[in-house]
């Protein structure tokens, strides 16, 4: 696994940008993302809505825009995030969807949730939908109100909530439900489970989604979309193929029980990529010949074929595309060999709460032998605070760039302010290989702002 950037580069960059920072490579987003959209051309009203938990930061966000992307939100932060950065493609008048900007965001936030807003965007966009999606779950009423203020797509999380919504601003026209199917999930092919949704928290279950289908219509909507999200990180190009045949088989049987027709069907995220060197990346365009296939075998002869294809994707979309710099800071020689980052797990949480692997390269000894054994840790009161364990490395010397791959999606999004460790930087490699500031970093006034004493 080589870093997208060079050693000199980087070092160029620490000079002005002390480490620790995430730094993200605009050139592998764009290029990901087209082989992706490329993928799923073959659906008319194909659109993906970047999940923006994974990275949420408007300048990667905006990236995605001109790529075509929406933005899937599950949050009231979130929302208003998605609505300034589609306000802002509007008024520089990019090309793309025409997009007509109403709403100040700023003002959202600040006043009530109950304040009137008109839609930011057209909800006549030409896939039909709107740029924005709101798949949340336990949703607060203002969240609800600002979701249906900025012409947000409400993915309704439980039957519940469906009297919740209509009792505050009524059932908008379009309207999508989110399913949970119970049991085990298996792919078809191997046969591997790949999750209990039994077990998940989220969604309806069959019954409640029919009956809610029904009581939607009788409250007037009149566009429906259904969302599922039953596996996460999945390294096979089986699973959205997988997903798609149950999703496609509920659509027909909903329209038998029903009399709806869905409009959309969102296969959400969930398609992982190779953190481990030896693992096999999976390959978009398989993945979207496998829908296709399935696509044809159920919803065609259904008379389906107008569905638009939608996807909720964030660790596939930016994951590869993101690293997490810092440098070698200590060093501890006791029962085993430890190498201490000016990173911690608060800038990097996935090591520590799944055990998750991250590709570590020390910047300029790629090719030298890897015959040193290290714990590669941070300064957290936290014995889980390790990025690697027993990881096979060159031998590192005190003021070594550390590399940490993968972090481009969940990284900084999941970070913390445990022991009083201070969020990073954000830096983006611009494809013209110019380099910017995205995000400062937290100082201690910011950690103490929310305080009063
Ligand atoms: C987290 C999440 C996603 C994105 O998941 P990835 O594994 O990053 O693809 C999409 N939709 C919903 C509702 C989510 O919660």
């Amino acid at each position: 696994m080589k870093p997208f950037i060079e050693k000199a580069r980087l070092e160029e960059i620490i000079k002005e940008i002390p480490t620790p920072f995430h730094i993200y490579d605009e050139r592998g987003i764009r290029e990901n993302f087209r082989k992706f959209k490329q993928a799923f051309s073959w659906n008319k009203g194909f659109k993906e809505y970047f999940a923006v938990k994974a990275t949420p930061n408007p300048s990667i966000m905006r990236i995605l825009l001109e790529e075509g992307a929406g933005f899937d939100c599950a949050s009231y932060t979130e929302l208003l995030m998605a609505n300034d950065v589609l306000k802002s493609f509007a008024f520089d008048g990019s090309p793309g969807e025409k997009l007509s900007p109403t709403v100040s965001t700023k003002s959202a936030s600040g006043g009530s949730p109950g304040e009137k807003l008109s839609p930011t965007v057209s909800t006549k966009s030409a896939s039909g939908g709107s740029p924005l999606m709101f798949s949340s779950n336990v949703t607060p009423d203002e969240d609800f109100l600002l979701a249906a203020q900025i012409g947000a797509i409400i993915n309704l999380d439980d039957f519940t909530h469906i009297e919740v919504l209509d009792r505050l601003c009524g059932i908008p026209e379009t309207i999508s439900c989110r399913y949970n199917p119970g049991g085990e999930f298996k792919t078809d092919e191997s046969g591997n489970v790949m999750d209990i949704p039994k077990d998940a928290k989220y969604g309806f279950t069959h019954e409640q989604l029919i009956e809610g289908y029904r009581v939607l219509k009788a409250k007037g909507a009149k566009k429906f979309g259904v969302h599922s999200f039953l596996a996460s990180n999945t390294l096979t190009n089986d699973y959205y193929p997988a997903l798609a045949k149950i999703m496609f088989k509920l659509a027909v049987e909903l329209k038998e029980k029903t009399g709806i027709s869905l409009s959309f069907i969102n296969l959400s995220g969930g398609v992982g990529v190779a953190y481990r060197p030896e693992q096999k990346p999976n390959d978009i365009k398989l993945i979207g010949e496998g829908v296709k296939a399935v696509f044809e075998e159920i919803l065609v002869p259904a008379g389906m074929g107008d569905v638009s294809i939608f996807t909720e994707l964030g660790r596939f979309i930016t994951a590869p595309y993101g690293a997490l710099v810092a440098t070698a800071l200590r060093e501890k020689h006791i029962y085993k060999e430890y190498i201490g980052l000016d990173a911690c797990a608060a800038n990097l949480m996935r090591p520590a709460i799944y055990g998750a692997y991250h590709h570590i390269s020390v910047m300029g000894k790629e090719n030298e032998p890897h015959d040193y054994k290290y714990d590669i840790t941070g300064g957290l009161c936290e014995n889980n605070d390790k990025f690697a364990i027993d990881r096979m490395l060159p031998k590192i010397e005190l003021g070594d760039i550390i590399y940490i791959h993968d972090t481009g999606a969940h990284g900084f999004s999941m970070g913390y302010n445990y022991n009083g460790k201070l969020r990073s930087a954000e830096v983006l490699l611009c494809e013209d290989g110019s380099h910017k500031l995205i995000r400062r970093a937290e100082t201690p006034d910011d950690y103490f702002a929310t305080l009063r004493y």
